[in-house]
């Protein structure tokens, strides 16, 4: 399906290979990173790389040091992480201008089956511009150009689009199965194909409810957003999240729900709360009795077993978006029961990567899904139907 050149179509052999990954891991105050998934995300195409010979130099960016070298967001170590992960040398160029001296020495001295990890792409000002002479500079590096990174390949940056005008291309196993899985559920999904989609706000996932309405057979909202639909029902949500401007919006769609016979599940009911803090006073009522003075900060029991019911019936399931405010402890169950209901379904999970993932970590049922996408952004862009300029500008089969 997937019409661009794969990594397994390349000869390696001795060749310098340029790899975009995805290394902006969350790290706390002492500079530890806290969760590696994206660097073990990347090991398949680093380990193919050395295993056929070739020379591996791996860009990425880290954090937002807005254009300048700042070492608080050096990839130092990830250097270490990832050389533990491969249990081998990663050899850490840690130049501010990410390709100097140092790094052109570096890359003209490699052996096969080295690995070279540049500076985070950030310190330079053309990286987020997409410009070419960095793009250029970086290129002359290597032979040939991998992009793995499926986290930001809804971005055109030098490292990561850029690069492609220069070298040869073509996409790495990561971005290789993200499309693959996403592609299928997009273009030729196992049905039924059951949607459920969260978080703040309407305004925010338009698009992908309306790209997806064509192509599922169920729709399930909770999160923020829910209030909206429950307004446009004619429900009073209280001080719930309310976007005024979008109630008529949410008309529409749920009309256009029953026009293309897609089975809209909204909340019957809600766990509201006196303030948006964790300890407060907080109950579950019935969306048509959502007290004036309070606020819908998760879906309630009801729904929760009617959302489990519907998506154990699925055969591919994608989730975007948490059900309540997952991150305070009382509000977290809607989005822990989802978790565990795609835990359990037999069908295709996709998980959109972002909160989701986020919450299904937290759950420890990580390994029970068939997909967790390592790109929030990007992924959502995807199932918005656009087309990503990292993967766009990789030369064709
Ligand atoms: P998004 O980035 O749009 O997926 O939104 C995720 C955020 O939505 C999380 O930080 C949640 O805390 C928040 N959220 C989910 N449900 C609610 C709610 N009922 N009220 C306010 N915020 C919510």
């Amino acid at each position: 399906m997937l019409n661009k050149k794969t990594i397994e179509q390349l000869n390696l052999k001795n060749k310098k290979v340029l790899v975009r990954c995805d290394f902006n891991v969350p790290m706390n105050e002492a500079g530890e990173i806290t969760d590696d998934r994206r660097i073990r995300s990347a090991l398949p195409t680093i380990e193919y790389i050395i295993e056929n010979e070739g020379k591996v130099i791996i860009m990425s960016h880290f954090g937002r040091p807005k254009g300048k070298a700042n070492h608080k967001y050096s990839l130092e170590p990830v250097a270490k992480v990832l050389a533990d992960l491969l249990n081998r040398e990663v050899i850490f160029i840690d130049e501010d201008s990410v390709v100097g001296e140092d790094a052109k020495k570096a890359a003209g001295e490699m052996q096969s089956g080295e690995v070279v990890l540049l500076q985070n792409t950030r310190f330079r000002s053309g990286e987020e511009k997409n410009d070419l002479d960095f793009a250029k500079e970086l290129s002359s590096l290597a032979d040939i150009f991998v992009n793995d990174a499926f986290g930001t390949a809804h971005r055109a940056h030098s490292s990561n689009v850029g690069v492609s005008e220069y070298l040869p291309s073509a996409v790495g196993f990561l971005v290789k199965k993200e499309i693959e899985i996403m592609g299928k559920a997009m273009v030729n999904p196992e049905r039924p194909f059951i949607a459920i989609l969260g978080g703040a706000k309407v305004s925010d996932k338009i698009t992908v409810i309306e790209n997806l309405m064509d192509k599922i057979d169920s729709l399930l909202i909770g999160g923020g957003m829910m209030f909206t639909f429950l307004k446009a029902k004619g429900y009073e949500v209280g001080k719930s999240l309310l976007e005024e401007d979008k109630i008529e919006l949410a008309k529409r769609l749920m009309d256009k729900a029953e026009e293309k016979g897609v089975n809209m599940l909204l909340p019957v009911d809600a766990v509201v709360a006196k303030e948006f803090k964790n300890d407060t006073t907080f109950k579950t009522v019935k969306v048509s009795n959502i007290p004036k003075d309070m606020m819908g900060l998760d879906i309630g029991e009801e729904t929760r077993k009617v959302f489990e019911q519907e998506i154990k019936k699925g055969k591919t399931i994608l989730w975007n978006g948490p059900m309540g405010v997952f991150e305070m402890e009382n509000f977290a169950k809607g989005t822990e029961s989802i978790a565990s209901a795609m835990a359990q379904a037999e069908g295709i999970t996709i998980i959109g990567g972002g909160d989701s993932a986020l919450a299904v970590e937290k759950t420890g049922l990580s390994d029970e899904m068939t997909h967790i996408s390592t790109g929030g952004g990007a992924s959502l862009e995807f199932f918005e139907g656009k087309s990503l300029p990292g993967i766009e500008c990789i030369d064709n089969k």
